[in-house]
């Protein structure tokens, strides 16, 4: 049997970022520590981090006055920093510096007046923290379907120039399929920032190259993850025994690992620390003797 792990299976940059930033705080006994959103989708990280001391909460209005808030790698929108200003949280912001640039952009674009089309999942956080640098003059794309509303509200706008930017971790295949589908309906100046993470880009193009190869496909990760989803439909297109397992323990690895396969693929999303995929990897070893 033979197992290949990609190797872009793990933490990217600005996970791990928060991730140590997080860990460093705790350290320093910052008390009334509170996280906004899982800092990573991974219930052994949230579970650790609680019994450190650190709740996660989902809206800055839960939060104490007076506290400690940490702003993950997804960012947030601008509101948020101003309703932690007047309840006098103070912010560690943990925004991936790749969002915080995403960020920027948006805001330029919209004080130039152009109308944003931004090309994302719509209930993803990145997303909403984005749109909210986006202002009002700006859509949000989640499937070719939407292009159409998108572009009506646009001349609704009475703006003349479109600015398109991506969620860090759309579909690179589904972003391009999208900005043809705008440019083919509307005749103006476009600006296209194509702003997917390199990480995300780069991870997703191993994954397909290695669901190719292999007779099993394990793809490990949170299953709130969007990022792992992604990498998981990949490789449901490429190969049929593909799984998608938060851990060791998951009945789908269990079940499959009965199977004797030839070939094994490993890949895990942004948010899996290495300690999870290998254990993954032991127990596949452990099993297939
Ligand atoms: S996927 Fe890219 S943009 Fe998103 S947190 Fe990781 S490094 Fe930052």
């Amino acid at each position: 049997m033979e197992i290949i792990i990609g190797k872009t299976a793990g933490f990217c940059f600005g996970v791990k970022n928060a991730v140590n930033k997080t860990y460093e705080q705790l350290e320093n006994n910052t008390q009334n520590l509170y996280c906004l959103g899982e800092l990573v989708h991974n219930e052994k990280i949230v579970e650790n981090l609680l019994k450190k001391g650190v709740k996660t909460l989902d809206n800055i209005n839960e939060i104490p006055n007076d506290s400690n808030v940490i702003i993950r790698a997804h960012g947030v929108e601008p509101d948020t920093y101003h309703r932690a200003k007047e309840k006098n949280i103070s912010v560690i912001d943990l925004t991936c510096p790749k969002v915080t640039k995403i960020h920027e952009l948006a805001e330029n674009f919209a004080k130039n007046n152009y109308y944003i089309m931004l090309i994302a999942e719509k209930k993803h956080p990145e997303t909403i923290g984005t749109k909210g640098f986006c202002g009002k003059n700006s859509s949000i794309i989640e499937n070719i379907e939407d292009v159409e509303i998108a572009i009506q509200c646009f001349k609704e706008s009475k703006l003349s120039n479109i600015a398109i930017i991506a969620q860090t971790t759309f579909s690179v295949e589904k972003f391009n399929t999208i900005v043809e589908n705008i440019k083919e309906k509307v005749d103006c100046n476009i600006e296209i920032k194509n702003t997917i993470c390199n990480a995300t880009a780069v991870r997703q193009q191993e994954t397909e190259e290695l669901s190719k190869k292999v007779e099993l496909m394990i793809v490990i990760g949170g299953k709130n993850s969007a990022n792992t989803k992604r990498l998981y439909d990949i490789c449901c297109k490429n190969c049929k025994n593909s799984i998608l397992i938060q851990n060791k323990n998951d009945d789908d690895l269990i079940n499959a690992i009965k199977n004797k396969y030839e070939t094994i693929g490993i890949m895990a999303g942004a948010s899996t620390p290495e300690e999870s995929i290998n254990e993954v990897i032991e127990y596949i070893k452990n099993i297939g003797g």
